[in-house]
């Protein structure tokens, strides 16, 4: 069965890396059977590349302005409903370093936000219980 939405991350080695992947995987968590973290290494295979495009929605994050995940996704022609590259987007440089609780929390905000529109306006799990 084709998944609803695929969210795909760099897993950069910095700050605002290990908060998106931290991120992805809560919303994983969060979203069984709605979201899945997809292998952004695999679209090289051109097998999974096909099994990727079968899901229905796709997201791309990448930490740094370098965009080595828009980068791979162009040259391997694997197509996105939505990408978000975090340094530009939260207007904060580049950060050698493991996340403040702060920064995950407002990386988590963000690509949140963008999993709920992408699924329709679904309220995701953590919003449900918010809203109890
Ligand atoms: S986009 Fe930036 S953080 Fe992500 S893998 Fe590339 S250099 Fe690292």
């Amino acid at each position: 069965m084709p998944y609803k939405l695929l969210i795909f991350t760099c897993y950069g080695g910095c700050a605002m890396g290990v908060a998106a992947s931290k991120a992805c995987i809560r919303l994983w968590e969060e979203n069984v059977g709605e979201v899945k973290i997809g292998c952004l290494p695999a679209v090289i295979v051109p097998w999974k590349l096909n099994e990727i495009k079968k899901s229905e929605k796709r997201i791309l994050i990448d930490a740094c302005g370098v965009q080595c995940g828009k980068k791979l996704i162009e040259r391997e022609g694997m197509p996105v409903d939505r990408y978000i590259e975090l340094t530009s987007e939260l207007g904060v440089r580049k950060a050698k370093q493991l996340p403040s609780k702060a920064l995950e929390e407002q990386v988590y905000r963000v690509i949140q936000k963008e999993v709920g529109a992408l699924l329709g306006g679904n309220l995701l799990e953590e919003e449900k219980k918010e809203a109890v």
